[in-house]
């Protein structure tokens, strides 16, 4: 299962993970700031602002 994250310096990544696991870092920077983006379809995805910080990485 592939996971979008935002990392300040990597900008948005896509990492390939089990789903118990969650990624604590970025696999490229190290950085611990990455947060996950929920994208596709499931039902999960958050709507609204607040959440997924809008242009933080454009
Ligand atoms: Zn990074």
């Amino acid at each position: 299962m592939f996971y979008d994250y935002d990392c300040p310096n990597c900008g948005r990544i896509e990492v390939s993970h089990s789903i118990k696991d969650n990624l604590e870092e970025c696999p490229n920077c190290k950085s611990k700031d990455i947060k996950i983006v929920v994208t596709g379809g499931q039902g999960f995805l958050l709507k609204g602002s607040g959440w997924a910080k809008d242009g933080y990485s454009k």
